[in-house]
């Protein structure tokens, strides 16, 4: 098949060849006209010179994403290819039914994200290229992992930019309302059509099971933004006396039913976290989890979430015992580690309490960091101790 060809500007070149994934307005040489939305297009060099083949899309900030370095057909063997090799990169993955095993770009497949849900997939396409290559990677998707069914929840803000409709529905199979999900030991409900994310946060798996090892019984928690439970239910398993809070009424349901499911002792009240830290009159944690939601994906999620860490930091720190621990999570890229360090440091400075970094974690195994795509790095958590 002979491809419509998209040239870069001289030099651009480079970071393609390096494996970077997305071509900006930019750095495309000339003016498209003619090239229907969603294609697959011949990328190359501003002489001509073959580089990749990519989609392309009229409307994203990156109107070309790469698929492949290689002049090979993208057919659905291509895809079976990718999307096992997206399987075999999480064979450390251990201990639960349920994992990521297309992370987009890092997994090289540019605007799909597929987690199993024991036998059930939820897919989420976010280019409008993966969206006309859904006849191909969908087959692909059942050969390589034979799902029960797949659902796709394409209902995150980004798919307009892209020039895509909300869009959640059954793509192939049936899939059950709610899905049990196992890992380490403990069971959550994960809502297959509602709910944030995919339904479950799972990227948290290293994080929750680390908490869990990591209080003592007897230690008091505050588990704020606590979503369906995860971090609670693991501190309460290690024998801890918890409480968890969250805005959202659906959230706290999902949560208790959780701690019923697995027989845990666990308080979950709807309320707002800020106003919690401010104006909540108990006090006297051992261990307070800080994990707020990004608000937008642009740079002012960088300043909105400094804002929020710095407020949460600085109303937490008293309500710390000596010897405590905070942990604190950026979710989102532009957030990065500095930024949370600084930030942490502003607080504890403000608040004259000051912290001993215990240690870094990242996003785990299964939402892998692609070195070559420095964006694929979203996840970070810093543990602390109050002196
Ligand atoms: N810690 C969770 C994920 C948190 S996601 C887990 O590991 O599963 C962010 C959560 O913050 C969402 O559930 C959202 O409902 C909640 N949220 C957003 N704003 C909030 C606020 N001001 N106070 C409390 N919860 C809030």
């Amino acid at each position: 098949m002979i491809l419509p060809e998209i040239r870069v500007r001289a030099g651009r070149e480079k970071k393609l060849r390096n494996h970077y994934p997305w071509v900006q307005r930019e750095e495309v040489r000339g003016l498209i006209t003619d090239i229907e939305p969603g294609a697959l297009v011949r990328v190359a060099q501003s002489d001509g010179t073959f580089i990749g083949i990519g989609t392309y899309s009229n409307t994203s900030r990156f109107p070309i994403r790469m698929l492949t370095l290689v002049d090979e057909p993208i057919d659905e063997e291509f895809f079976v290819r990718r999307i096992a090799a997206s399987v075999a990169r999480r064979d450390s993955v251990k201990g639960t039914n349920s994992m990521r095993i297309v992370f987009g770009e890092a997994d090289r497949l540019p605007g799909l994200m597929v987690d199993q849900y024991d036998r059930w997939c939820t897919v989420q396409v976010r280019s409008m290229g993966m969206e006309a290559l859904k006849p191909l990677w969908l087959p692909a998707l059942q050969r390589v992992v034979q799902p029960e069914g797949i659902i796709e929840r394409s209902d995150m803000e980004g798919r307009r930019e892209e020039g895509l409709d909300s869009f959640v529905g059954v793509l192939a199979g049936t899939v059950p309302e709610h899905i049990a999900i196992e890992e380490h030991g403990l069971t959550y409900s994960v809502p297959s059509t509602t709910g944030l994310k995919t339904g479950f946060y799972l990227d948290q798996r290293d994080n929750r099971q680390l908490l869990r090892q990591r209080v003592r019984p007897g230690d008091r928690v505050l588990d704020l933004f606590c979503y369906s439970g995860g971090f609670s239910l693991n501190a309460a398993f290690g024998g801890a006396d918890v409480v968890g809070i969250d805005i959202s009424e659906e959230a706290i349901e999902l949560a208790k039913a959780n701690a019923t499911r697995n027989i845990l002792n666990c308080r979950f009240e709807v309320g707002n976290a800020f106003e919690n830290l401010e104006s909540g009159p108990e006090t006297g944690y051992d261990w307070i989890i800080l994990d707020p939601p990004a608000i937008s994906k642009t740079k002012s999620t960088r300043d909105s979430l400094k804002w929020a860490v710095w407020k949460l930091m600085f109303h937490a720190l008293p309500k710390l015992n000596p010897g405590g621990r905070i942990v604190v999570f950026s979710c989102s890229y532009q957030f990065g580690l500095e930024g949370m360090m600084e930030t942490i440091r502003l607080a504890s400075n403000d608040r004259g309490i000051p912290l001993t970094v215990e240690g870094v974690t990242l996003q785990p195994a299964d939402h892998p960091f692609f070195l070559q795509f420095p964006e694929s790095l979203y996840l970070k958590a810093v543990w602390l101790r109050r002196d």
